[in-house]
This record gives C-alpha cells, structure tokens and sequence, in this order.
C-alpha cells in the first residue's frame, strides 16, 4: 500500500513536495490554514464595490527567476500561454532623486551632491585600496557594507534602508544576508564607468522574469489543480495543532478546521511552517522556543494595497525608498507585472511596510496607514490622492527571517530538538529558518521529497540550498 505523507503548508515548498510525491502514487494530504494555497505567493483579488472589476495584489513584489533549468522548464510547460517574460525596472528614491537600481555610479555622481560623491569616492576608494585597515571578520551587516562600499554610501544607501527592513540595527543583524544579497561589483563598476571602462557584472543580473498573468499566485493555485487531480487532498483553513509521537515516530496529528478538531494519520510528515511552531508541537518543553527579543524571530509586513482610477502611474516594477521617514520600503505598481492586474484604464500601488506583529503599525486602522501613506507619496512626488477608488490591507507575520547575530546556533538547536523524529523532515522558507526565493523553496520541496521516495530520511535536515556564498540576483531567469 501507498504510503500516507502529510505536508503542513500550502506555500511553494509544500506544494512542490505534494506535486513530487503525488506524481509517484503517494497518499498526500496538505493542513494549509489560510483560505487558498501559495503561502507568501499567494495572490488575492479584491473586487472593486463600484464597478465589480477585479484587481489583483501579490503579498509584497513576486517574480519568478531560478538557475535550475529543470524547474523554470516545468514552470513554463505548467502555465503555458499563461506565463509572461518581463524586462525588470527598478529604482531608488531618494532625497528627491531617483537612482537606476542596480546602482549606476555615474547616475550617483551625476544626481548626488558634488561635495557628497566626492566624499563617497573617496571612502570608497580608501576601503578598496587599502582593505586591511578594516579586515577583521565581516560578521554583522553593518561590518561588511563598511568594508566593502566605505561609510558613505553606506550611511546613504543601507543603513536607513535595512533599519526599516529589519527592525534592527545593522550593526546586529548578520553579515549572511548582506553576502546572498548585495551586489558588490555594481560597486566597482561605478569605478569602471566613471573612468570609462566598460561595465562587466551587470549583465548578470536577473533582467529579466517570468510572472503569471493573474499574479504569481497563480503558478500555485495551478499545481494545487495538478496535485488535486493526482488524489492529494488539501485541507485549507486549517491549522495544524498537536502531533502525536511513539517511540520517536510520529503517528499522526491534529488540526482545528472551521472550529472543529481532526485527527489524520501519517507515515511521513513533511513540515514547511515555522520551525519555531514545529519544535514547541514536537518538542514542546524545548528551551529554544521563541523568547521575546532573544529567540528567532520573523520580520512581518503590512501591504497596503490602492486601487486608483487612472491609466498608470510610474514606468518601474520596483521602486526602492530607503529614508527612514518614509513608511514604506517598497513601491511597487502591479500592472507592470501583469495587465490583468488591473481593469483595463485603471491601475494600483502596493506599498510594502515592514514591522513587527502585533505592533502598532500592524494593528493601525487602514484610514489612519492611508492618511500617512498619501502624505508619503505625495512627498516623494506621487500624487493619487483624488483619483483613489478604495484601499485595503494585507499582512505577511512570518515575511522575513531575522537573521540576527546569534541566529544560526538557534536554527542549529531548534533542528536538534526536532531530530530524534525519525519520519519528519522539516523545509522551506519558514521551516529552516532561511531567506530564499520560491525557486528555492520549490527545490527544497522537491528534494524533501525525494527523501522520503529514496527511504534516506537520515540524510541532513538543512541541505544546502538557500546557504550559497554568492549573490543570487546573478542568477538568470531564462532557459
Ligand atoms: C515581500 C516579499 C517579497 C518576495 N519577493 C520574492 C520574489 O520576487 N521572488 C521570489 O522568488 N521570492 C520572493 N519572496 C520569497 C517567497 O515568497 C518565499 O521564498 C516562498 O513563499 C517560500 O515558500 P515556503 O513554502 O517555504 O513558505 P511560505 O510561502 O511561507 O508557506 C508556508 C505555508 O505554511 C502555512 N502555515 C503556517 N503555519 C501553519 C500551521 N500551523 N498550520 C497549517 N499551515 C501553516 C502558511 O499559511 C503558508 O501557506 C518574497 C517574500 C516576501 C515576504
């Protein structure tokens, strides 16, 4: 008989895992407690009360980009017709300008202050040619942007910018993101164009992406088609409780459904929630829970979503804003991901601000957010106020892992509380505790797995994928 796997998660790596496994004959069911699969790529359609037209908002920014070939192809195979290859544009605003992102030197040089850039320039080239003033180990952000772009740009490009992201100070957070994340020779390129060389990494970046027609969401709700067919059973709206373990296997678990308890048994469990959740149902007397200001902690997100009677307001996918007296991190303009974002001669603005949950920008009422934003957009020259329809919020708790100081050795001693489980694998986003893309967390999904179809479940918990020393914005989305 087939074995039973339960997957707690409809995000990207639960259904990928579910899609593998469901593909073989597996019995899978997935515990999902939001109302539609996608987990953080999740797309919600919001009717406008007037005229019954749709648009469509994603939780924050999304496009799809991977280096495994594999993947991209069964993604374009999957959505057919329905997937679009988009040019990225992305920008900065900042003190009344706006730079090109990837960051130019010559755009900096031409837009900043000549007394300002002069003393980025020298910063910069202090930090370059004499390195070893500053070479103890990069182990905080704030050490490693130091020792790499000098304390100028610095203090303008990233400290603001990263305070408002993380809700810490860069010198507390760790290096581990800053190295997957920033593009360093975009840096020395500003050398190269301003002397007239010609730019090299560039072109490595990710320009181009696929994105759904009807938001990324849907690339998900379509695997959740695929694998329903396959016999996978979804359970949305309920989440997952308590599980039940005998001699270090577990045997099944429950889960509250529209107020309901069931119970379901399994032979494996693959787990993609938050570890911290995981370890306190597996372990629950661990003494890694999460502690309020020295456990693990996730980073949350409040979208503030706008619907604007007019045909478009910018021209970039992406507009960074990283002065703190700004809400807002991200501005992002839906319609020029898809068309169908938006009616036709309307469109919209998701603004992404981070905070922490339960926190007095979570919990604001959306009339007071919006004030605050219109006055925001109006400052960095965005003026919708009167041709605003409607807006409303959505809200990600678990958006991003806090890779504080520290945050490995609770990662490490969380896995260890959850190990002696033998028939468990824990992955993912939220799972593992690392900041990685959908590809990733696809891929991880795909290669738990594995696991199970291969019988090796004592192989490691955190394979490697999301741990790489490079950037991954280098990586190209085509095939
Ligand atoms: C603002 C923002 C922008 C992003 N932009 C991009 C981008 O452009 N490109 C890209 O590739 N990636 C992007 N990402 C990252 C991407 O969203 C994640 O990598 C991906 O969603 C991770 O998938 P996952 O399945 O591991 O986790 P998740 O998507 O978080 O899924 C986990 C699922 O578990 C469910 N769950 C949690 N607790 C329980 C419980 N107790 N019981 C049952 N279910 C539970 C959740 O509801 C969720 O559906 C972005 C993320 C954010 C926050």
């Amino acid at each position: 008989m087939k074995k039973q796997v339960v997957i707690l998660g409809g995000g990207p790596s639960g259904l990928s895992a579910a899609w593998e496994l469901s593909n073989l004959g597996f019995n899978v069911t997935i515990i999902e407690k939001e109302s539609q699969v996608g987990g953080l790529c999740r797309t919600i359609t919001y009717q406008d009360i007037h005229t019954q037209q749709d648009f469509r908002f994603d939780l924050g920014g999304h496009r799809f980009i991977s280096r495994n070939k594999n993947l991209i192809q069964s993604i374009v195979d999957l959505m057919g017709d329905e997937l679009l290859c988009l040019e990225r544009k992305s920008a900065i605003r900042l003190h009344g300008k706006t730079y090109r992102y990837p960051l130019s030197f010559r755009d900096i040089a031409t837009k900043m202050s000549p007394g300002l850039s002069l003393r980025a320039m020298v910063d910069y080239l202090k930090i370059t040619l004499f390195p070893g003033r500053n070479s103890q180990a990069s182990r905080s952000f704030e050490s490693w942007v130091l020792q790499r772009f000098g304390r100028t740009l610095y203090e303008i490009f990233f400290e603001g910018y990263t305070k408002k992201v993380w809700g810490i100070h860069p010198n507390v957070l760790s290096a581990d993101w800053a190295v997957q994340r920033i593009p360093v020779l975009a840096f020395r390129d500003i050398i190269r164009e301003l002397t007239g060389g010609r730019k090299r990494k560039h072109e490595a970046y990710a320009k181009q992406f696929y994105y759904p027609k009807r938001g990324i969401g849907q690339i998900f709700e379509q695997i959740a088609g695929e694998i329903q067919q396959n016999g996978t059973i979804i359970h949305l709206n309920a989440k997952a409780r308590e599980v039940f373990i005998e001699n270090h296997v577990i045997k099944g678990l429950s889960f509250l459904k529209g107020g309901h308890q069931e119970t379901i048994d399994c032979d494996y469990l693959i787990s993609t929630i938050p570890l911290p959740e995981l370890a306190s149902m597996v372990a629950p007397n661990s003494r890694f829970k999460v502690m309020k200001g020295s456990g693990l902690r996730f980073r949350a997100v409040r979208f503030l979503n706008i619907l604007i009677d007019q045909p478009m307001i910018s021209q970039n996918t992406w507009t960074y804003v990283p002065e703190e007296r700004f809400i807002m991190t991200r501005i992002q303009e839906p319609k020029l991901r898809s068309p169908d974002n938006a009616p036709p001669g309307k469109t919209s603005l998701m603004l992404e601000i981070p905070c922490n949950y339960m926190d007095a920008t979570w919990c604001v009422d959306d009339k007071t957010l919006f004030e605050r934003v219109i006055k925001d957009l109006s400052a960095l020259g965005i003026h919708v106020g009167p041709h605003v329809m409607d807006y409303f919020s959505t809200y990600a708790r678990h958006g991003y892992p806090v890779y504080h100081l520290g945050y490995r050795e609770q990662v490490e001693g969380l896995l260890q509380q959850i190990a002696p489980c033998k028939n468990l694998i824990t992955t993912g986003r939220q799972g593992l505790f690392r900041y990685i893309f959908m590809d990733q967390a696809m891929l991880m999904g795909r290669h738990a797995a594995r696991r199970i179809i291969a019988g090796k479940l004592d192989e490691t918990q955190s394979e490697e994928i999301g741990l790489e020393n490079e950037l991954f914005e280098g990586e190209v989305a085509s095939l």
